[in-house]
């Protein structure tokens, strides 16, 4: 039986998470979790699963659920989040919140010897250096549960890093896959949302239509697999089928493929390295998908892919000040103050405007991650 503690329960990939614990409630038992401010589901949640402890955004929330479940432990707000990253009767973390709020939280749990199955890429792209120097300090191992890393990390099982010559990921192409700048000018917040072959939050639904989700996998796979970004591309596939590829040294690729289902790479997580039956799961019926297809990648059409590649190169703050600009101009866009195409550009003023700074601690990293928040703010 594993213990698992959850941040982001209330989410997309957090409401994945519960059911995969539901389906197997031999193997899995929910300890722990935080959620935002989405408290009729908590409720729901709490009755369902009975975690130990539970952590929400706002004191008065927590205090009101005490009144409603006295036997449950409640806290609160971003000291809250890292309380049920270091739950003591966790044996996995899974860190399904959204944005860099989850760096904090992941970095004490690292240090708490927890296993980490990491859904939440901007703790990665923000600070991937300190996450990963904390990761092998205390021997944890990091499980992605993005779908394109989780089919990396498949197709390695049993090969040697060493070995590599590229990753290849795939790209949906997001909601706006098949139009133009000129078109891209007037869309809306409905249209933006509207992504083809997944269902997720509406960040990550934003990112996908940009390109910035792309951008940040990028990052993302970098810092997994230490993988040099010239060795990493990006190809546009728009099945969403095969979920990323290695090519190795001797020019053979390996593939992982799947529906389009974000169960089966959480639940790999869960279970690594073992798998488990996922009945629920629709099985992948090629014959009747009868053709597939790619596509080179456009970083003219997409730029926001280009910003995150020259961030990441570039290293230091840089990509905290993609991923900080990214998730301002993303909240803008959907508050209604900013246009789609406003997004790259915000971002783009936000990356020549910093002075970067190398191999930045964890400190460093929270600051330029306010200052650009504030700058983007600013310029809007
Ligand atoms: P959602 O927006 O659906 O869920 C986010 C979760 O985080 C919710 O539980 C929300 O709580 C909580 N949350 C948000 N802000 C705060 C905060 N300030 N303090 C505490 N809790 C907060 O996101 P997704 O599930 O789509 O994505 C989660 C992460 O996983 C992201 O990093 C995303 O990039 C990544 N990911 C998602 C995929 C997907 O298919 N959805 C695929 C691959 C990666 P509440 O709703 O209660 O306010
Ligand atoms: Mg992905």
């Amino acid at each position: 039986m594993k213990h698992i503690s959850l941040m982001g329960a209330t989410g997309s990939i957090g409401t994945q998470t519960l059911d995969i614990i539901k389906e197997h409630p031999s193997e899995f038992k929910l300890v722990a979790m935080s959620v935002g401010k989405n408290l009729e589901l908590t409720r729901k949640i709490i009755r369902d699963l009975k975690p130990e402890l539970v952590s929400v955004s706002e004191k008065s929330a927590a205090n009101d659920l005490k009144a409603e479940f006295p036997h449950i432990s409640f806290t609160y707000g971003e000291e809250g989040l890292t309380e049920v990253a270091v739950y003591h009767r966790a044996d996995i973390l899974v860190n399904a919140v959204s944005g860099s709020i989850g760096l904090t939280p992941t970095l004490n749990a690292i240090r708490e010897k927890k296993t980490i199955a990491i859904a939440n890429k901007e703790t990665l792209v923000t600070a991937g250096h300190l996450v990963m120097e904390e990761a092998k300090r205390n021997q944890v191992s990091l499980l992605p549960v993005d779908s394109e890393h989780s089919a990396i990390f498949q197709a390695l099982q049993g090969e040697k890093e060493k070995n590599i010559e590229r990753l290849i990921l795939t790209a949906s192409g997001g909601s706006f896959r098949d139009r133009t700048r000129e078109e891209l000018e007037s869309v809306t917040i409905e249209d933006a949302l509207n992504h083809p072959n997944w269902s997720m939050g509406a960040k990550i639904t934003i990112d996908s239509a940009t390109m910035m989700n792309k951008g940040l996998e990028v990052i993302e796979a970098h810092w997994l697999f230490s993988m040099a970004y010239d060795r990493i591309d990006v190809l546009l596939h728009k099945e969403s089928i095969i979920h990323s590829m290695i090519e190795f040294h001797d020019s053979s690729i390996i593939a992982q493929l799947g529906t389009p289902d974000m169960r089966v790479p959480i639940q790999y997580a869960l279970t690594y390295p073992d798998r488990l039956k996922l009945p629920s799961a629709k099985r992948l019926n090629l014959a009747e998908i009868g053709k597939l297809h790619f596509s080179m990648m456009d970083l003219d059409r997409f730029r926001c892919l280009k910003f995150a590649y020259e961030a990441g190169k570039a290293g230091g703050t840089m990509p905290t000040v993609l991923n900080a600009a990214n998730e301002a101009a993303v909240a803008a866009f959907l508050d209604g103050k900013a246009s789609f195409l406003q997004i790259e550009d915000l971002i783009e003023r936000a990356l020549s405007n910093h002075n970067n700074i190398s191999n930045p601690g964890l400190l460093e990293i929270q600051e330029v991650d306010l200052e650009t928040r504030k700058y983007v703010n600013s310029v809007l």
